[in-house]
């Protein structure tokens, strides 16, 4: 039986990071992979959805350039081919990278799933390994509820490979997936449909920005249907009918399911350890990743804690320098940024009002909200909403929100001021950049 420092399970940027660091420090480490190097993120998640949104955005673009004096022949048309090709291309060029990440620093790779035999040994291709340490990274896989027509219901891991545009989508859920796919569809010219349980979308976000952005969303022609409960999806001659509780279904060419993510561990065979899981399946783990057993790790979305790939990366980091690398830290897990690539995208950092009020803060919020310059000429002027929430002792900046164009680039950077602990009058000591949108954010009052 072949013997190894460390095994790792799943070659998604968590596993990828965690085996390289780790055999950076010398220790002998194996990498089994059943699908795609680059797992979710790079497959079928943040990499192709942010090349989707730049092939969205275009059609502001033309809108905007009009108004500008370029001449833009009435009849533009897209060609969803060319980028289903070019982002296919680009993936696999990815994947081959992070392959041969892996081989530079001398990971043995076995393409494969990995599963275990017991808490020690770990099967492969029915080959038995060994690991002194074993890390689970094996990531999260879409909900799929159990309509009728399941099969003809696409989900995130679907909707980057169909062959032509539908004519019309039908999205369901108010979630990350659900929404930032309801404006690409709906840019790229489909007519689209979100079928929402809840009142108001993106739920455990500041509310005057998702408030703005249901706004924003609606006056670009998405349609969305909210407390609106599905009680089955069939097959129908037109496509797909939605059969909902809240009265006449709905019927569209194609759905798009994102009712959310669950932990990747079906094919572990975790029954065949004492390594302890939530009801949902998600690993648990200390904040140095290490499960019940002591030679078993978990990091990123197995452990159902901050999904999102930067955490998994920094989690994998922080384990590897612990375990091999004479550097014992965890990774931190607050004041996380995020951004939901909507359009205009919604992002954030820090606390919401209601999360620091329940700790006990006494909230001051500065907002300011505005129209980019960039559609001074325009007749559609697509909103910004800036957000600053300061507790009233201590002038300490608790959060940042923005819904608006360029707001991924501008709280990335923002994040950094909540880290370090920035008072407002820091932002307010800070001299703007004149004209610009983010100049609002050291002028607010
Ligand atoms: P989310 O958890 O964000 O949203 C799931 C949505 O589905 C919610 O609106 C939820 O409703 C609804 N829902 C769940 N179960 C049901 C049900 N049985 N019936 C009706 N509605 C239901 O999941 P996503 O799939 O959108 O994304 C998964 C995760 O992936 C995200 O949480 C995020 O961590 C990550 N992600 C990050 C992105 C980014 O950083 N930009 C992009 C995409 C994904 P309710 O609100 O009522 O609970």
């Amino acid at each position: 039986m072949k013997e190894y420092d460390l095994i790792v399970i799943g070659a998604g940027s968590g596993g990828v990071r965690a085996a390289r660091i780790a055999a950076s420090y010398g220790a002998k480490v194996l990498i089994a992979e059943g699908l795609n190097y680059g797992g979710t993120c790079v497959n079928r998640g943040c990499v192709p959805k942010k090349l989707f949104t730049y092939a969205a955005q275009f059609k502001n673009d033309f809108d905007t350039a009009k108004s500008y004096g370029w001449e833009v022949p009435e009849k533009i048309s897209f060609n969803w081919q060319t980028l289903i090709k070019n982002k296919d291309q680009e993936i696999e060029r990815l994947n081959n990278i992070y392959k041969s990440i892996l081989e530079k620093n001398k990971v043995d790779r076995i393409d494969s799933y990995a599963s275990f035999k017991d808490s020690e040994i770990i099967l492969i291709n029915n080959e038995e390994y060994k690991g002194k340490k074993i890390l689970i990274a094996s990531g999260g896989v879409c909900n799929k509820p159990a309509y009728t027509a399941k099969n003809k219901v696409l989900t995130s891991d679907d909707i980057f490979h169909i062959k032509k545009l539908p004519k019309d989508i039908c999205i369901l859920g108010g979630g990350y997936i659900a929404v930032e796919f309801a404006c690409i569809m709906n840019s790229l010219g489909v007519k689209t449909t979100l079928v929402y349980r809840g009142g108001r979308i993106l739920k455990s976000f500041d509310q005057d920005l998702t408030n703005l952005l249901q706004e924003e969303m609606i006056k670009k022609g998405i349609d969305i249907k909210f407390s609106t409960n599905i009680e089955d999806i069939i097959e129908s001659i037109e496509g797909l009918e939605i059969k909902v509780q809240q009265g006449l279904s709905i019927k569209s060419a194609c759905v798009l399911s994102a009712l959310g993510r669950s932990p990747n561990v079906d094919k572990l065979n975790l029954g065949k350890t004492d390594v302890k899981q939530k009801k949902n399946g998600a690993i648990i783990v200390d904040e140095f990743s290490k499960t019940n057993i002591d030679h078993i790790y978990a990091i990123g979305d197995v452990t159902d804690r901050i999904n999102l790939t930067p955490v998994a990366i920094r989690e994998g980091h922080a384990f590897a320098d612990s375990e091999f690398g004479n550097n014992k830290r965890s990774a931190s897990h607050k004041n996380v940024p995020s951004t939901v690539f909507t359009d205009p995208p919604l992002s954030t950092v820090g606390m919401t009002a209601e999360e620091a009020e329940k700790l006990g803060y006494k909230v001051k919020t500065f907002k300011t909200q505005f129209s980019p310059m960039k559609y001074t000429f325009s007749d559609k002027k697509p909103k910004i909403l800036m957000k600053l929430l300061v507790d009233e002792k201590t002038d300490k900046v608790l959060g940042i929100h923005m819904l608006g164009q360029d707001s991924p680039e501008i709280i990335q950077s923002l994040a950094i001021t909540i880290t370090a602990g920035a008072t407002k009058k820091n932002f307010d000591d800070t001299t703007a950049i004149h004209p610009t949108s983010a100049e609002e954010f050291v002028t607010l009052e």
